[in-house]
């Protein structure tokens, strides 16, 4: 679609009767409804797929559920939603409730979420090594969070078990849901090859392209593609948008596709007769002689439907279990399943059932697989790769499809000698979330800031050196604004008054080397930008300087000490405020390759105005610092965690 809309004739060949791949629908005969090959969802951050479906006019038909993220059934049932608070912790009030989970057990999952935080696509090769089963057990994940949680999630989501999930493709996808503002899901109101087949189909051929149908390649040529039927197309560049099996049958090698084994499932539709719930979707959680873990009420879902009974459908998810269980077995074991959330199911009698059987929903993200994705390139000359399974930085889905694609149509327009910026990367993560993984970003760029001098002599080659390694100078502010605002947060009431010193003399003494710095570098390069903006931080600073002056100048265990303390912080965040929601974007908007050659003058002159403190630093730090920053968060959890519990019983 995305090269059609760039003027080029595309032939879309399919190898099957119908158009729609693993996310299409068809008509079941009995009942004269359509019904997908298995039921999907969407998420909010399904930006490239939303993206398609705008292109194609059938945005508004997706189905949203914006008040909740899922409902899980245990006993009583879990809801998760997105509460008020900065991610990752939005979602923790509600898992503090959760029946079969402790403290121990919510405390247990700080060391996973905290990696997931920091994760980013440098940490593949690392923990694409290891299973997340071995991965959760080494850090001391409790069992019962491993079998509530993670084992539940990793089915649904990875489609595999826990003990054949890749930790790198687990983490990254828990980055995301744990780490953005508000994630919730949305269904297909209508049967998935509704939302784009025919819709694509007319773009193309309107585009002066076409859709084949029946079309199988069995063949490749460097300018030609061969069909099982003997004909042939010419082309100048070719996209494979094949799973790895079908790829490997094609063109042998071109990829190590034996490192992707399908995951099968079982896609069951029922069609009851009573309306059993009113919930639209929810998850069974996760226990070893489990079927089915989505299910999903069509009725609550599908534009029309809302006055029929229920017309359940749910996913047996790496189906191998249930291969030798047959179709009137497998309907009768959904309503068994189903009614552990909906009672109402014990009373329903089946009218109608349709079992689909799928031999590869999506290739298994087994350990070691995620570096073994292939890239859009290949060693070909004019053969690109796309396909859920390819390298997209995202899990096998209709959004890692979608991207594939556009990335393919980026590199296919950038050989014709067009630059076209078409596929959306995941956005990256907020909150508290987003500071972790940005301050961990810094600090890999940097590598660990030490004091060290340099002499006049090495002054030219240390300069060099540091404009190659250095973050941009927005991330470094940005870095320092969250080192600063973590120290705060270890500041408390009760903390004894020696700890207090030390927190606040490590505080006044980051803020007055980032200020300085900042208004050496940063504000003179600002100031032709937004004269006005820049004109109002500096006496912001003024304003941090005399409160730095009067908390120095006080005995930490006086009794206005504390609320002193607390103005500075005050001023500190509202003065972060400014500069993270304004000035910092407009610099990288603005400054484009300058801000690396101002981040290494930043990191230079903050290693110089550091130095002569490093021994305070570091005597600071022993005192006021010992826990690491794991602990930091870990706090934050557990205090929430405990907060909520307190309510709960109050
Ligand atoms: C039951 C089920 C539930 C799912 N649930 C979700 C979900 O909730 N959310 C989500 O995002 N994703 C879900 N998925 C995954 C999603 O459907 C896939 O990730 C996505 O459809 C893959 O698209 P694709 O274009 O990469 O591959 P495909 O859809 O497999 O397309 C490949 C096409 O190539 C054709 N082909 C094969 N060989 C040849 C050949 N030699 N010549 C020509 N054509 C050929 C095939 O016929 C096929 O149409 C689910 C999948 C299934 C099956």
């Amino acid at each position: 679609m995305a090269l059609a809309d760039e003027g080029l004739r595309v032939v879309v060949l399919e190898a099957s009767a119908e158009l729609g791949g693993r996310a299409r629908s068809w008509t079941h005969v009995p009942t004269g409804d359509v019904v997908d090959i298995g039921p999907h969802i969407v998420h909010s951050e399904y930006t490239n797929f939303l993206g398609f479906l705008g292109r194609l006019g059938t945005r508004h038909l997706i189905h949203w559920q914006p008040k909740k993220l899922i409902t899980l059934a245990s006993h009583p049932p879990t809801v998760l939603r997105h509460r008020p608070l900065p991610p990752p912790l939005s979602l923790l009030p509600d898992l503090a409730r959760a029946p079969g989970l402790g403290l121990r057990d919510l405390w247990s999952n700080n060391a996973p979420t905290w990696r997931a935080m920091k994760f980013g696509e440098e940490d593949v090769p690392e923990l694409d090594q290891m299973s997340a089963a071995e991965y959760l057990k080494a850090q001391g994940v409790t069992q019962a969070m491993t079998d509530w949680f993670w084992r539940f999630a990793t089915m649904a989501v990875m489609n595999v078990p826990l003990e054949k999930c890749s930790t790198a493709a687990l983490l990254r996808v828990h980055a995301q849901l744990i780490g953005r503002r508000g994630i919730h899901f949305g269904f297909p109101a209508v049967g998935l090859s509704e939302l784009y087949v025919e819709q694509s189909q007319r773009a193309i051929r309107a585009a002066g392209g076409d859709v084949l149908r029946n079309a199988r390649a069995v063949s490749l040529s460097q300018n030609a593609v061969r069909l099982e039927d003997g004909r042939e197309f010419a082309a100048r560049v070719c996209v494979c948008a094949l799973p790895p099996a079908e790829l490997e049958a094609l063109i042998p090698g071109v990829a190590e596709t034996r490192a992707f084994e399908p995951s099968p499932y079982v896609s069951t539709y029922l069609w009851l007769d009573r309306r059993i719930t009113d919930e639209k979707f929810w998850a069974l959680l996760w226990k070893p002689e489990r079927l089915y873990y989505d299910f999903y009420d069509l009725s609550r879902i599908r534009a029309g439907w809302e006055r029929r009974p229920s017309v359940l459908a749910c996913n047996l998810i790496y189906s191998h279990r249930a291969a030798d269980m047959d179709d009137v077995a497998l309907a009768h074991a959904a309503l068994r399943e189903a009614a552990e959330f909906a009672p109402l199911a014990r009373q329903a009698r089946i009218v109608h059932s349709d079992v689909h059987r799928i031999p590869m929903a999506i290739a298994c993200p087994h350990p070691g697989s995620e570096a073994r994705r292939p890239r859009t390139r290949t060693r070909v000359p004019g053969l690109m790769l796309a396909g859920d399974w390819t390298r997209t930085r995202l899990p096998s889905s209709m959004e890692g499809a979608v991207r594939s694609g556009l990335l393919a149509a980026e590199v296919v327009l950038a050989e014709l000698g067009l630059n076209r910026r078409l596929a959306q990367a995941p956005k990256p993560t907020d909150g508290l979330a987003g500071l972790v993984r940005r301050a961990t970003q810094a600090y890999r760029r940097a590598g660990p800031v030490l004091a060290f001098r340099t002499s006049d002599t090495e002054e030219s080659s240390m300069h060099a050196l540091l404009t190659k390694v250095s973050p941009s100078i927005t991330d470094m502010i940005r870095a320092d604004h969250t080192r600063v605002l973590a120290t705060f947060h270890r500041y408390k009431a009760g903390t004894s008054a020696a700890t207090k010193q030390a927190l606040v003399a490590s505080i006044c003494l980051a803020l007055e080397v980032h200020a300085q710095a900042e208004e050496e570098i940063f504000y003179p390069a600002m100031s032709s930008v937004d004269s006005s903006l820049v004109a109002r931080l500096i006496p912001e600073h003024d304003k941090m300087r005399t409160l730095i002056g009067a908390v120095r100048g006080m005995d930490a265990a006086a009794a206005e000490y504390d609320t002193t303390v607390m103005e500075l912080m005050r001023e500190v965040m509202h003065h972060v405020a400014d500069e993270e929601t304004v000035l910092l974007p407009q610099a990288e908007r603005v400054l484009g390759e300058r801000v690396a050659e101002l981040g290494a003058k930043f990191m230079k002159r903050r290693l110089q105005l550091m130095a002569p403190h490093a021994g305070e630093l570091t005597r600071n730090k022993a005192r006021a610092l010992p826990k690491t920053n794991l602990l930091v968060i870990a706090g934050a959890f557990i205090g929430a965690a405990l907060l909520l519990q307190r309510r709960r019983r109050a």
